[in-house]
């Protein structure tokens, strides 16, 4: 038997409308840190980027941070075994 799957991609905001369109375009944006990624189509990726064109404009690229806190504090910690053996 030969078989083949297709994948479609809907677009995402037509999606929630209960609307099946295919997306043409992965509009991509970050909130809180974190890049998110949306399906969209030719219509919603053109009403994606008029509604970001204001805050754009007003807004500057951010340069990658560095690691967090939180793993550069583990890294700093001598592992306990390295401390005794110095005797
Ligand atoms: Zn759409």
């Amino acid at each position: 038997m030969v078989t083949e799957v297709f994948t479609r991609k809907y677009c995402d905001p037509h999606a929630v409308r209960d609307e099946k369109v295919e997306a043409t375009d992965v509009v991509q944006f970050a909130w809180e840190g974190t890049v998110r990624e949306v399906d969209a189509c030719d219509e919603c990726k053109k009403e994606h980027e008029a509604r970001y064109e204001p805050l754009v404009d007003y807004s500057r690229p951010v340069k990658k941070r560095r690691a967090p806190k939180k793993a550069a504090a583990t890294e700093e910690t001598p592992a306990p075994e390295a401390a005794s053996s110095e005797e």
